[in-house]
């Protein structure tokens, strides 16, 4: 990725972290959008030549232009963008919500995991035309099936696949969009790290990690970092030109269990 200059929304932890130090290895440049910049002091100090890391909220259209300004002030034009901030409803059944609370609940999730993706695509589709670059945004298991989340997640991750789908129409030919599902991963977003970020630590909670890994034909569950080479792969022009609309499954072959051969 060497001369490429990328942006990842909620590159402080987990998935997003993963892909930013992919990235940098890589031999990019990256911009960095989080609510937890503070997170991301000792990869500063150790790439301070090649990644810029801007606080604010994926909610916030000025969030957006801040990264963008800050990104490409410092290494030129951005070609690659990374959507990938986002928050976990915690599997709330749609019957446990109580109803008067149903807005405000909806609003919350859909406005992280939904317009985030949104405004960072509709601030940086200009630029990514211009370079010819692409955007891959995270999606989940939870785009394709049920059961990784509660109706808000999984209704926002549904709605994510189809935000790619009509962005690689919109944008192509000179943009080319497509979406990485992971399943489950080990941040503080699933509870399955000792990450400070999400649910707490995983001592606490007995036995999950191997409960998942069960769920999962491969048998056990991702580190962030098994993730990241996919990222690469899309963020290439060369060794993915043909690739647009496409959501590439990370997921241990969760479709081999359910078509029944696992
Ligand atoms: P994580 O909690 O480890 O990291 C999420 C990052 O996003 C954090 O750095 C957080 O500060 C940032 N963020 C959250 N809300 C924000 C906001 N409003 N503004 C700015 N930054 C914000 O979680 P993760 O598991 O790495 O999740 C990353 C993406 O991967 C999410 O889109 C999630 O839905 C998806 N995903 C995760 C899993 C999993 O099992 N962990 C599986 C499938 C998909």
């Amino acid at each position: 990725m060497r001369g490429q200059v990328a942006l990842v929304s909620g590159g402080a932890n987990g998935i997003g972290r993963a892909v930013v130090e992919r990235f940098l290895a890589e031999g990019a440049c990256v911009g960095v959008l989080d609510r937890q910049p503070d997170a991301l002091h000792d990869l500063r100090a150790e790439w301070s030549d090649r990644l810029v890391v801007v606080g604010g909220d994926v909610r916030d259209a000025a969030a957006h232009e801040a990264v963008l300004d800050a990104t490409s002030q410092s290494f030129g034009p951005v070609d690659t963008y990374v959507a990938n901030a986002g928050i976990h409803d915690m599997w709330t059944r749609l019957e446990d919500i109580p109803t008067d609370q149903l807005p405000a609940a909806f609003h919350e999730l859909f406005t992280v995991d939904v317009l985030g993706y949104l405004l960072g695509a509709r601030r940086m589709a200009s630029a990514l035309r211009a370079a010819r670059g692409s955007m891959i945004f995270t999606a989940s298991s939870s785009s394709r099936y049920a059961g990784g989340g509660g109706a808000l997640y999984v209704a926002a991750k549904h709605a994510v696949v189809g935000l790619v789908r009509q962005l690689a129409h919109e944008l192509a030919p000179d943009v080319r969009v497509n979406a990485i599902a992971p399943g489950a991963t080990a941040t503080g977003l699933s509870g399955l790290s000792d990450s400070e970020v999400g649910r707490g630590r995983l001592d606490e909670r007995p036995g999950l990690m191997d409960r998942v890994a069960e769920t999962v034909p491969l048998g056990f569950v991702a580190e962030p970092a098994d993730h990241a080479a996919l990222y690469v792969l899309l963020a290439s022009a060369t060794e993915a030109p043909f690739v647009t609309g496409a959501v590439l499954p990370s997921d241990g072959g969760l479709d081999v269990r359910r078509s029944g051969r696992h």
